[in-house]
């Protein structure tokens, strides 16, 4: 569903990119590791659209998206890629229903309809009883678990997450990339995650190293995507 080939990006005098090819398929989870600064957010934002690569395409069910001007690139952002990031990411003045709701507000959907659409998702992700609380008023993995909720209320192609667990302790990270992985799994929806935990990329289907701007080594299939792909098919 998503494909970058030959992406380069450099900031100033940093290559922050150096020639990246990577693909990933409707209902696939990719886990995205590598040091710090070896530029695995920029690819994340060039992939998605926030960033332009200096050179190279990014194509979206074949049709490049790299050189889309705004306010088209934000139109797709919108509408086929959802985020999650690492946290920080809720707006403190909204109860939980409402910034899940925001997306589909955005996009011209009448409040009501956005909150009732919203709501929905709370179930399914193990939040219901907390639709009225502010942010603030939520544990790290609830309000993990609300983001990811607006990140898929608009039925995304792709799922991008950039460290989504970072501040999270393990138990309750793992939980979260679990549900993550299961939700795309069954929306059809592709799933990018950057993380430096080998336990959460465990649960993708797939990882790849980022090192100095290029991938390293194969996109080496983990037992656990495997399994679960297999079970997937059954
Ligand atoms: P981390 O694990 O710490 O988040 P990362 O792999 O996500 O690191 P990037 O954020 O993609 O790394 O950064 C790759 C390189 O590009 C780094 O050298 C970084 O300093 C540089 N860089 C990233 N964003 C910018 C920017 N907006 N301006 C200048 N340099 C940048
Ligand atoms: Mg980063």
């Amino acid at each position: 569903v998503l494909t970058g080939t030959g992406l380069f990006k450099s900031y100033g005098m940093t290559r922050a990119l150096a020639g990246v090819d990577i693909d990933v398929l409707a209902g696939e989870s990719l886990a995205v590791m590598g040091p710090s600064g070896s530029g695995k957010s920029t690819l994340l934002h060039c992939l998605a659209g926030i960033e332009r690569p200096d050179s190279g395409e990014v194509l979206l069910d074949g049709k490049r998206i790299d050189q889309l001007r705004e306010p088209v690139r934000s139109e797709l952002r919108r509408t086929a890629f959802g985020f999650v990031f690492q946290s920080g990411q809720l707006l403190p003045e909204l109860p939980a229903d409402e910034n899940v709701a925001l997306p589909l507000m955005l996009g011209g959907t009448a409040r009501r309809a956005a909150v009732e659409q919203a709501r929905q998702w709370f179930g399914p992700l193990g939040l219901q009883g907390v639709e009225s609380r502010r942010p603030g008023q939520l544990s790290g993995g609830q309000a993990q678990r609300v983001a990811i909720a607006r990140a898929l209320v608009g039925r995304p192609k792709v799922i991008f997450a950039d460290e989504p667990t970072g501040a999270l302790d393990q138990a309750t990270g793992l939980e979260v990339i679990r549900l993550l992985v299961d939700v795309s799994r069954s929306q059809g929806a592709a799933l990018v995650v950057v993380t430096h935990d080998a336990n959460v990329a465990r649960w993708c289907d797939r990882t790849v190293q980022v090192r100095d701007g290029v991938l390293a080594g194969g996109q080496a299939e983990t037992a656990t995507g495997a399994e679960a792909k297999a079970g997937h098919r059954r």
